[in-house]
């Protein structure tokens, strides 16, 4: 624990703070004690781990890389990290991230863009860009993110390490700041598939706290070793065929198909909607959403507040000079497609086209146990250059928020030298995607 928190001296660019210092070695201290004492310690007893800076921790300032909550203490801990506490793993770090988890570069945020743990020049991916740099270097043993629309996915892939996205509901979301409810999840990020697996045990589970979470059955280390019931894989042809897609990136997923195909799986294309379909339907309810869970940072209860005479000033001058530009956008595009004569030409087209998604998932499912695909069709840009277009950033996401509307587990894993590979399958099959993962290793 020592080690690691030296090596994340405050204002290294994927930490936001390391105000855990004294919380985190005195935990280290009880651990030690154990050891001496001869007991025997639980599998994440004394493991450093880090924290992306919009999950609650009780007494920590949680910012979510924002002006407007830059001295936010929390008064709670989120349930998922207060299982990690229990389970005895130590927080050592908040992390990065782009504020309030919108953007996918890690460079939306006050305290400076991440780089990417491979090369500095590169964003390292968002919107938990911190957390999977911090994996990477090694300097967190495991981190937790949030992923909305991909934001552990990417990030994940584009620094090389595994990240997961659970089937929505699995993991309580309770503390972690509400972005786009309908699809935020909590999703570990680490160096093995197997930590993924021990992480996803100990965070799952019914959780009074967040009425969309359930019972989940745990997966054990046998089940994921030996392939069961998966012959055949499928991947959607018109992924392969856009022309937005990186020649880089198409060939090491080609080269990933064959890999299968030797190992005498069936592949199968399968259709699906086209990029460009599935970015708006995702930005038109994300970006709705968080207009509307955004709306209680007034300044009146959380948060930098700016005093005006009249207090509907106040809470404009608040919101705009605090909130930042891509936070702006969202909400006003929000605002706007949830505002009467557009609500139901854009809002509810929307919802009519998330359910097509997950229509199109299920029968999907009825053919192939597994989807594959490249976790984004680009290599991760130069650090600025999403800041200057974020229709290109948002096209980005073009892979990984499908999966996010249907509610799937997914899991990134190191493909290739440019992004990921993304393993997926239907829900409730998080075991399966782990199981695939470890076969194709
Ligand atoms: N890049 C996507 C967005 O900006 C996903 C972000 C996320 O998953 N938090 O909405």
């Amino acid at each position: 624990v020592k080690g690691k928190l030296d090596l994340l001296k405050p204002n290294t660019h994927q930490t936001v703070n390391t105000l855990l210092d004294s919380l985190a070695l005195d935990l280290a201290a009880k651990v030690d004690a154990k050891i001496e004492n001869g007991e025997t310690i639980g599998v994440l007893e004394g493991i450093p781990f880090g924290i992306k800076d919009v999950f609650m921790l009780q007494g920590t300032v949680t910012t979510a890389s924002s002006n407007l909550l830059k001295n936010y203490k929390s008064a709670y801990t989120a349930s998922a990290i207060q299982k990690l506490l229990d389970a005895g793993a130590i927080p050592i770090v908040k992390e990065n991230c782009d504020s309030f988890g919108h953007g996918s570069s890690s460079e939306n945020t006050i305290f400076g863009a991440v780089k990417n743990a491979v090369n500095q020049n590169l964003v390292a991916g968002g919107s938990s860009g911190g957390s999977a740099v911090n994996v990477a270097l090694d300097y967190t043993v495991f981190s937790i993110g949030g992923d909305t629309g991909g934001s552990v996915r990417q990030p994940a892939g584009y620094n090389h390490v595994y990240g997961f996205k659970p089937t929505y509901g699995r993991i309580s979301r309770f503390g972690l700041m509400a972005y786009a409810s309908s699809t935020d999840c909590v999703g570990p990020i680490a160096n093995t598939i197997e930590d993924i697996r021990i992480l996803l045990n100990v965070m799952s589970g019914k959780d009074i706290k967040d009425q969309t979470t359930y019972v989940s059955k745990e997966i054990s280390e046998e089940s994921i070793s030996k392939v069961i019931g998966i012959k055949t894989i499928g991947y959607f042809k018109n992924f392969m065929e856009s022309d937005a897609i990186n020649p880089k990136i198409k060939n090491d997923f080609l080269a990933s198909i064959e890999k299968i195909k030797a190992k005498g799986i069936e592949i199968k294309e399968l259709d699906f909607f086209k990029s460009d379909i599935l970015v708006s339907t995702y930005y038109t309810l994300a970006m709705a959403e968080t207009a509307s869970n955004l709306s209680r940072l007034d300044g009146s209860n959380y948060g930098n507040r700016i005093e005006d005479k009249n207090l509907k000033e106040s809470y404009a001058i608040t919101r705009s000079e605090n909130f930042s530009e891509e936070t702006k956008r969202r909400i006003v595009g929000g605002n706007q497609v949830l505002s009467q004569g557009f609500s139901d030409e854009i809002y509810l087209k929307g919802l009519a086209l998330r359910d097509a998604i997950s229509e199109n998932f299920e029968n999907d499912f009825k053919e192939v146990d597994i989807i594959i695909s490249p976790v984004t069709p680009s290599a991760p840009p130069k650090i600025g250059d999403s800041l200057k277009d974020p229709h290109a950033m948002y096209l980005s996401d073009a892979y990984t928020v499908g999966f996010s509307l249907g509610q799937l587990p997914t899991l990134t894993i190191p493909q290739g030298t440019e992004t990921g590979l993304q393993i997926t399958a239907a829900k409730n099959n998080d075991g399966l995607v782990l199981q695939f993962a470890n076969f194709l290793k």
